[in-house]
């Protein structure tokens, strides 16, 4: 059985061979949803990256770890991420979140399988998203991390979890400082009844950016206390 995004979207959407970035069409695409000019603009996270949190480091940091990861204790175990959040992916990304883009979902949970794959980092007992604040999902009409993590689910039959909810509304993180982003989101969010199933399990987390880890380690932090073995973390950019 389909997804009921997946059967929706293709209704709306051709798009076998066709870029969804430049609309190009080109029977190399494939099912890939991506031209091979684009993907050659979004710029890949090259080595050497912080273990824990892909942040480009330079030879010789102890441990292979950032500063930040050095000095302060993270709730999660990784974070990984395939592109540096700059030029044609920020665009993209953007797009996605902001034009009602909502087929992006496809394009981006393909690169995050691919990338999962070819780097053996698949092997998680629940993959579980990044949840918006009802008011936000009411005026955007989708989540953005939620379509990928149900993607990324289903290509590599991984359960999604919907155990994660936010309980305040943060704001709209591009008009704040980094301080202020960081103080807003602390707490921001909690577990749901639903949980229950994913104690002592290794979970794979999906948002969209990585950009201070400050969401990310929030929700990890939420889903460490309620027993949650390990939280490691994915998004299409750091
Ligand atoms: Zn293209
Ligand atoms: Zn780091």
């Amino acid at each position: 059985m389909k997804s009921y995004a997946n059967s929706f979207m293709e209704l709306i959407y051709p798009e076998k061979n066709v870029c969804f970035i430049c609309e190009a069409y080109d029977e190399l695409i494939g099912d890939r949803y991506l031209c091979r000019d684009c993907e050659a603009h979004f710029k890949k996270l090259t080595p050497p990256l912080c273990r824990k949190c892909s942040k480009q480091i330079d030879y010789g940091y102890a441990d292979n770890l950032c500063s930040e990861c050095t000095d302060t204790n993270k709730y999660f175990e990784e974070s990984k991420s395939p592109y540096s959040y700059e030029g044609l992916v920020k665009k993209a990304i953007y797009s996605y979140k902001y034009y009602n883009k909502a087929y992006y979902f496809k394009l981006f949970g393909n690169i995050l399988v691919e990338f999962m794959k070819n780097t053996g980092y698949t092997d998680f007992d629940f993959i579980v998203s990044v949840p918006l604040h009802r008011s936000r999902m009411q005026e955007r009409g989708y989540n953005q991390s939620q379509l990928i993590a149900k993607y990324i689910s289903e290509k590599l039959s991984i359960p999604y979890a919907d155990v994660l909810k936010r309980t305040r509304k943060t704001q709209k993180q591009s008009r704040q400082s980094r301080l202020s982003r960081r103080r807003n989101i602390i707490n921001a969010f909690e577990t749901k009844k639903s949980a229950d199933k994913i104690i002592h399990s290794s979970v794979l987390l999906v948002d969209d950016i990585y950009t201070t880890g400050a969401t990310v380690n929030e929700c990890a932090r939420a889903l460490i206390n309620k027993g949650v073995s390990k939280v490691s973390a994915i998004t299409i950019a750091r």
